[in-house]
């Protein structure tokens, strides 16, 4: 199905802002004058009553959702759930400057690097680790500040509003690490109209995160200070099932939390969310569980498949075959993902995608 496209800002207010189911990609901030990124959330700072509207065009919770992709050729028989993949591997970086500040095994920073270095691309939107602040988009153009953004942070933090604010500066050949919400906006920022084409044709190569949901800052940050935790996070971590923990490295020391008593500040437009593996990037990348400091790689595009045996060649990235046991786990773990959204969209707008 095409976007919508006779949905206004008016629109994106009823349909997600006003119930809370704005995520935080930050693809509408940046687009006009009247959204903007604040402290972890997105918020509505003047009213435009123009009836077609690219924020409504762009966002992933607005109705009218891209098409799934599909039809590659050479594209894998793979377990139903995981989307289209022409590799899927286990692999982690080698080079220990750049794995050491990362989540797992740096896959996503070692892949950054590369495509800068090789001069793929000159600019890379990435999402700061946000220090005593909200964390946020930025952009990055070289290694030291690619490694500065390295690490998971589990909550929304408006990151394409950083692409948008780099295009609207001239920046061209970008890449961009994103979520799958954020992936999914990019698929729709093709058909924007009037500019979306020129706008989409300045990104060169996608990087999606594997993502179950993601927490709201604001909410993470007050839960934080009433366990006595005001330090800036250096790390946070949710190790694999069965461990159910939420675990925050700062200054102050490690704490782990029940996931239970995290769950509450997870983001409520996360419940209609269907995509767990960012089927719309160029590579797909998320933990290998069992597997610690090792990766999920999912290859789903030529784009990507020559970035990855691009740093496979340059010495960058060690492979290994995906455990067949992991692969199931992921597709098991991305079809209840679909189902549950599919659920939650039924009953909050009528299955209306
Ligand atoms: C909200 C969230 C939920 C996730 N859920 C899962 C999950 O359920 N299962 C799973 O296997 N993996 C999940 N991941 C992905 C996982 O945490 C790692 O990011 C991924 O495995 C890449 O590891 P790496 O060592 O290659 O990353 P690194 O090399 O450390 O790079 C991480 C990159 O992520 C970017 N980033 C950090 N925080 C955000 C953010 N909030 N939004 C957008 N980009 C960000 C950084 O800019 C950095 O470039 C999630 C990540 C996030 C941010
Ligand atoms: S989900 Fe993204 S595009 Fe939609 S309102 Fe929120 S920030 Fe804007
Ligand atoms: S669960 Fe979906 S909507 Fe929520 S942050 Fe993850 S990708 Fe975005």
């Amino acid at each position: 199905m095409q976007p919508s496209l006779n949905g206004g800002q008016t629109g994106l207010i009823e349909q997600v802002i006003g119930p809370g189911l704005c995520v935080g990609c930050g693809a509408c901030v940046g687009l006009c004058p009247y959204q903007e990124y604040k402290d972890g959330r997105i918020v509505v700072i003047d009213r435009c009553h123009a009836e077609n509207s690219r924020c409504y065009q762009i966002c992933p919770q607005c109705a009218g959702g891209p098409q799934k992709p599909g039809g590659i050729e050479g594209a894998l028989s793979v377990p139903d759930g995981i989307g289209t993949c022409l590799e899927i591997h286990m692999a982690r970086g080698t080079d220990d400057e750049i794995t050491a500040g990362s989540q797992y095994g740096g896959m996503v920073s070692s892949l950054l690097v590369r495509s800068l270095e090789s001069g793929v691309v000159d600019n890379v939107v990435l999402t700061t680790k946000g220090g005593g602040e909200a964390p946020a988009g930025t952009l990055a153009r070289s290694r030291e500040e690619i490694l500065a953004c390295a690490g998971s942070r589990y909550n929304a933090a408006g990151g394409l509003a950083a692409m948008n604010r780099a295009y609207g500066n001239g920046a061209t050949r970008m890449a961009v690490v994103g979520l799958p919400c954020q992936m999914i906006a990019l698929e729709r920022l093709a058909k924007l109209q009037p500019d979306g084409s020129e706008r989409s044709g300045a990104v060169e190569l996608k990087l999606g995160l594997f993502c179950t949901w993601a927490l709201d800052y604001r909410v993470l940050r007050d839960f934080l200070k009433s366990e006595g935790i005001d330090a800036p996070a250096r790390k946070y971590d949710i190790p694999p099932p069965p461990a159910a923990r939420f675990d925050v490295d700062t200054s102050q020391g490690m704490r782990h939390f029940p996931l239970d008593e995290i769950r509450p500040a997870i983001q409520k437009g996360c419940r209609i969310c269907r995509d767990m593996t960012a089927e719309y990037a160029d590579i797909s990348i998320g933990a290998a569980e069992g597997y610690p400091g090792w990766n999920t790689v999912l290859v789903r595009t030529e784009t990507g498949r020559r970035l990855f045996a691009d740093s496979c060649a340059a010495g960058l990235v060690e492979v290994r075959p995906l455990p067949e046991a992991n692969l199931e786990h992921l597709a098991e773990a991305a079809r209840n993902k679909r189902r549950r959204g599919e659920e939650a969209l039924s009953e909050i707008r009528g299955g209306q995608s």
